[in-house]
């Protein structure tokens, strides 16, 4: 205890002495904490670093010469002290980069990267919204391992294809044992999933449907916005959630319902939250209208954490509840009827699935259309033969990848 207060008093009088300069603290969440919010003791310490850390900062002035810049992700948790005037009084809030940003950080991380010709970075660009900095660093990185593993002089655009599959939807995992049995009944759910996505409007396009066992999933459909999103409709919520419900109504089709598995859970989780927002958060009920209703609110009283219940009647949370069931059982229902009616379509694509394993938004709409799927396998252009078979791909260790943007659709 007073180690922080003394580092931080250290720390004001070194910028004092080299002035003009600037001071710049990275994660001041750590230390700038509501004070009180915490659970249990243990919290002296920091509590009198931050003190220490206002003192100083309101024994600043302004001919002084020090400037001093702060950065977190939790602008929320901040005691609200640090925040006045005289203090960090000004924030700039640095979103996620846009196409034209995403390009000019990739250019940043591929310049030192032996590029073939085919590398396009104004569509590796296109093809990220919501990536961040350092996903798109970790991206140029996994492509530069790939062409490594597959002894490839140049990286192609078929590395950067497969490391951002790699960061968007975790990696591989192709050890893992599945039955006949499992492996078509994930086929099945995930032809589920890209069908009513295709046949919903208001979905992104398909962008990839898998039964690889990727992350925690046993397999993963995945649409990607053509651009840079930044809200929601009513309609595209709703198209959503049909789609989410595509995979369990599928296995249910098709195995009957007692056959229905436990690989939907992460799916019915989506599912509900999303609706439950819609309706509590979002004010997208008729019946409810635009209020927010919440239930329980965390409070910070003398120094604990206190669940307070709201007062919200027993009638509007029978409403909120009936509401939220109406969003999933009218999605439900949509799905059900477009698998029925593409029955055909659903057998199709399963069949494709448990054969080729992969597909691509383009060869499930081909697929589709009735035409023939060529799977172009992946030629290596230094040595004109094919490298590695597509299903012995990346069976070397993966480091694991925490990102999971959005988009994804779980198994
Ligand atoms: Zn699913």
């Amino acid at each position: 205890v007073g180690v922080g207060a003394s580092r931080v008093r250290d720390m004001f009088d070194q910028g004092k002495k080299s002035a003009p300069c600037i001071i710049f603290i990275d994660e001041i969440d750590a230390v700038g904490r509501h004070r009180g919010a915490g659970l249990g003791g243990g919290n002296d310490e920091r509590e009198q670093t931050l003190n220490q850390l206002l003192v100083e900062m309101d024994g600043f002035d302004a001919a002084e010469g020090v400037i001093l810049i702060a950065a977190t992700n939790r602008p929320d948790v901040l005691d609200p002290a640090l925040l006045r005037p005289g203090r960090f009084d000004r924030q700039v809030v640095v979103p996620n980069p846009d196409i034209q940003g995403r390009q000019k950080i990739l250019n940043v991380h591929i310049r030192r990267l032996p590029l073939s010709p085919d590398v396009d970075v104004k569509v590796i660009a296109r093809g990220t919204p919501g990536f961040s900095g350092a996903d798109l660093a970790n991206l140029v990185n996994e492509a530069a391992l790939l062409a490594a593993r597959k002894n490839k002089r140049l990286v192609t655009m078929r590395e950067f294809e497969d490391a951002k599959d790699k960061v968007l939807m975790g990696a591989e995992r192709r050890s893992m044992v599945m039955t006949q049995k499992e492996k078509e009944l994930t086929a099945y759910h995930e032809a589920g999933h890209a069908l009513v996505g295709i046949f919903t409007p208001g979905n992104d396009p398909l962008h990839k449907v898998t039964i690889i066992p990727r992350g925690r999933a046993l397999g993963v459909t995945m649409n990607l916005p053509e651009r840079d999103r930044y809200s929601e409709s009513k309609m595209e919520m709703k198209a959503k959630i049909a789609m989410i419900f595509g995979g369990r109504v599928a296995e249910e089709i098709i195995f009957g319902k007692d056959n229905i598995t436990s690989g939907a859970s992460n799916d019915i989780l989506q599912a509900t939250n999303k609706a439950r927002a819609m309706v509590v958060e979002w004010g997208m009920s008729d019946r409810l209208g635009p209020l927010r209703y919440s239930e329980n609110e965390e409070e910070v009283f003398l120094g604990r954490s206190v669940t307070q219940s709201k007062t919200m009647s027993d009638e509007t949370a029978k409403l909120i509840d009936e509401e939220i069931r109406l969003l999933i059982d009218n999605a439900e229902k949509h799905a059900r009827k477009v698998l029925k009616k593409n029955i055909k379509h659903l057998h199709s694509l399963a069949n494709a699935l448990l054969e080729f394993e992969t597909l691509s938004g383009s060869e499930v709409n081909d697929l589709i259309k009735g035409k023939k799927i060529k799977i172009n396998d992946d030629v290596d252009i230094n040595s004109k033969k094919t490298s590695i078979p597509r299903s012995n791909q990346s069976k070397v260790k993966e480091k694991k990848i925490g990102l999971n943007p959005e988009p994804v659709i779980g198994s």
